[in-house]
């Protein structure tokens, strides 16, 4: 059985790249019918952020990406927090001393520091591995008498990988395929520190074991450890998953790796939802908040390296699982383009309840608070189509909530003619005599008139129209003129003759 999993290090704010990642990972998994499984490695203590992990819960809630194992959820292999686990893994790396695949390293960073140096003084590359491991402070180079005296001394340690020389290792990767890395030029990698937390590497590598993980999916970033990932589960003797490392996220540009940075350059959000820096107290809007539907996110999030193979665009959630396939994602990187976003924002803005929308609507705009939701709703429903986001809906409706001051002078001039006052102050008088104000009298009274007096349409209905939204743009002029209703409709054109 398919069992994959995601293992983000709650050090921030998850970005777009790590829900894609987890995207991916779901849709594989349900795909197979297989576990998708949430692991928080948080052994790194110094980059550690208070809520990062609750962020994590709640992006991929918002997004519709379930859980099936993880933290207080069906808990079989468990813990799920890589904090609560040290115990497992000091365990692994003395295993891995004791089978010679590792070893003790006392060397100070002043004394690391200073090889590096020199070496760089002589155009070389400092790597600690088995050029030089036989002159540094380790349980190669001293007597087991000496390492035991260190360790009893208390002194800081780290357990290192032991890498092994001139051998060929054959790596496999679901998306690129084959690659051959020689051994020699692979640093000793550390495993397990003194403070009595493993790194990144032990720890993943054991709980990918003990979890019964099948496929690793995870970012390009990875693609450099996966060398040492490998000897890993050599030295253990353990059955490697399978590998796919998925394309970086590029900005908008194609040039450069996407960053957390680049949302608030380039005004678009890059976090699924508001995130609020713990160190500058900057807060920056998430896609939830900016308005955008989590069908759309998860939608445009599959497009970012991988793609059906036909012209679809549109997925839902079922959609994509099914549809989904590792041989289809992209080695090349994948520009993200923020006005694609919109554009699946736009399509499933269509789909959703106009109730909806006037709730969320009236949520984010402070000038709604009195107005009541069901006029709202019949707004919204006239101005959705023109709408890729609900922060978009005010520019296209204030003016069925206010009276419009600030008329658009481009506007004025093409449509306020010097028979206009004459010809409006006659609408006025059409409206009156509409005894039932709904939008089909309003419309075959209004068409009645102009058609019997021979005037232009145009002359009609582009003052009307100005006076009614303060531009030319708008939905149907008679839709606004209902809704706004009678007397506001004719103070607004009032103002304006005056
Ligand atoms: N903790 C790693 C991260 O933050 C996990 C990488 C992996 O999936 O192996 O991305």
């Amino acid at each position: 059985p398919v069992r994959v999993r995601f293992a983000p290090s709650p050090t921030g704010p998850l970005h777009i790249g790590g829900i894609r990642t987890a995207l991916f990972n779901y849709l594989f998994a349900k795909k197979h019918n297989g576990t998708f499984i949430l692991r928080i490695e948080d052994t790194d203590q110094n980059r550690f952020v208070e809520g990062a992990e609750n962020y994590i819960e709640e992006a991929l809630k918002w997004c519709g990406i379930t859980v099936d194992e993880g933290v207080n959820t069906n808990e079989k292999f468990g813990p799920y927090r890589q904090s609560e686990r040290k115990d497992i893994y000091r365990q692994y790396a003395e295993q891995l001393v004791a089978s010679g695949n590792a070893y003790f390293a006392f060397d100070t960073s002043e004394n690391l520091d200073y090889y590096r140096k020199d070496h760089e003084a002589k155009g070389k590359t400092f790597i600690y591995n088995w050029h030089n491991r036989h002159f540094l402070s380790n349980s190669l180079s001293l007597t087991p008498e000496e390492v035991q005296t260190k360790l009893d001394a208390g002194e800081d340690y780290v357990i290192r990988f032991k890498s092994p020389e001139d051998e060929t290792l054959n790596l496999k990767d679901i998306i690129r395929g084959y690659m051959t890395i020689e051994t020699n030029i692979l640093d000793d990698k550390v495993l397990f520190k003194s403070d009595g937390l493993p790194t990144y590497h032990l720890a993943n590598i054991v709980d990918d074991h003990l979890m019964e993980i099948t496929h690793v999916i995870r970012g390009e970033e990875w693609l450099p450890s996966l060398a040492l990932h490998y000897q890993l589960y050599d030295a253990f003797g353990w059955e490697k998953p399978e590998f796919a490392h998925l394309p970086l996220i590029l900005k908008p540009t194609g040039k450069g790796k996407l960053s957390k940075r680049d949302g608030d350059k380039l005004g678009f959000p890059v976090f699924p939802l508001a995130y609020k820096d713990h160190k500058t107290g900057d807060v920056s809007l998430g896609y939830r908040e900016e308005g955008y539907f989590p069908e759309a996110v998860v939608n445009f999030l599959a497009f970012l390296g991988w793609n059906p193979g036909t012209e679809q665009e549109i997925f839902s959630m079922e959609e994509l699982i099914e549809a989904f396939d590792l041989s289809r994602v992209n080695k090349a990187g994948a520009r993200f383009d923020p006005d694609k976003t919109k554009w699946f924002n736009h399509h499933y803005m269509q789909e959703q309840y106009n109730d909806d929308l006037a709730r969320m609507f009236k949520e984010i705009q402070p000038e709604l608070a009195e107005i009541d939701v069901n006029y709202v709703e019949l707004v919204v429903a006239l101005v959705k189509e023109r709408a890729n986001l609900v922060t978009d809906f005010w520019d296209l409706s204030h003016f069925f909530f206010e009276t419009p001051t600030d008329l658009d002078e481009k506007a004025v001039k093409k449509a306020w003619k010097d028979d206009s006052p004459e010809i409006m102050n006659q609408v006025i008088a059409v409206l009156d005599s509409v005894e039932d104000y709904k939008v089909e009298n309003l419309q075959t009274e209004l068409k009645g008139w102009i058609t019997k007096n021979e005037i232009s349409f145009g002359k009609v209905m582009m003052p009307l129209r100005l006076a009614l939204v303060g531009a030319l743009q708008g939905p149907e002029v008679f839709d606004i003129m209902y809704l706004i209703g009678k007397e506001e409709t004719k103070r607004r054109i009032e103002n304006l003759i005056k």
